[in-house]
């Protein structure tokens, strides 16, 4: 195809080819914007963990253009556009230093993370073993740039956190490393409103 295209509309066609479907049936799936966007869970009284099997939590929707007004241009490029944060950045020195907690979505307050699962894998980006809240946390194939990888969604929101890996010898419980931008997350230190009780 060899249409002229305005710069924007190309910039944004970039951004979604370097995103995430292998292509092509991404225009049937736009979500509607009608659902009232529903808000960042209130504390729980403790972790309920129900394994309800196929119930996907309330999903939040909101337009482009909210979320650009809502998130800062490197979280709307990350979260909204499947873009990657620089390697070994402040973000990443912050994510070092924070002790314990629960890891946010950045963009709708879902739980995703929590220190318990954090190690120190030296890759230059935040690391888990597992998500806290697994229900929160989707992956989905990536065949994005000629790699065949696992791309790591918020379930509520359908943010790009980053991908997942296997079998790389970590020696975690699971051997698997949830490579997760740190702009994707907020994080919550323990004590504070929307971290668990404990
Ligand atoms: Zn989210």
């Amino acid at each position: 195809m060899k249409t002229a295209l305005p710069a924007l509309a190309a910039l944004a066609i970039l951004a979604s080819l370097t995103g995430c479907q292998p292509g092509g049936k991404n225009a049937s799936t736009m979500p509607t914007n009608n659902k009232p966007a529903s808000t960042p869970p209130t504390a729980a009284p403790s972790t309920t963990v129900t394994p309800a099997t196929n119930a996907a939590p309330a999903k939040v929707v909101r337009s482009e253009e909210e979320w650009r007004k809502m998130l800062t241009p490197e979280q709307y490029r990350v979260l909204r556009q499947a873009g990657t944060e620089r390697a070994f950045g402040t973000v990443y020195e912050e994510f070092k230093k924070q002790g314990v907690g629960t890891y946010v979505c950045g963009g709708c307050g879902a739980e995703l993370f929590s220190s318990k699962e954090k190690f120190d894998s030296h890759c230059g980006w935040p690391s888990f073993y597992d998500p806290a809240n697994a229900k929160n946390v989707l992956t989905r194939d990536d065949l994005a740039h000629g790699m065949v990888r696992t791309e790591v969604i918020c379930a509520k929101c359908d943010g790009h956190l980053g991908h997942v890996f296997k079998g790389e010898g970590f020696p975690t419980p699971t051997d698997k490393r949830y490579c997760i931008n740190g702009v994707s997350l907020k994080f919550i230190p323990a004590g504070q409103t929307n971290a668990p009780a404990k």
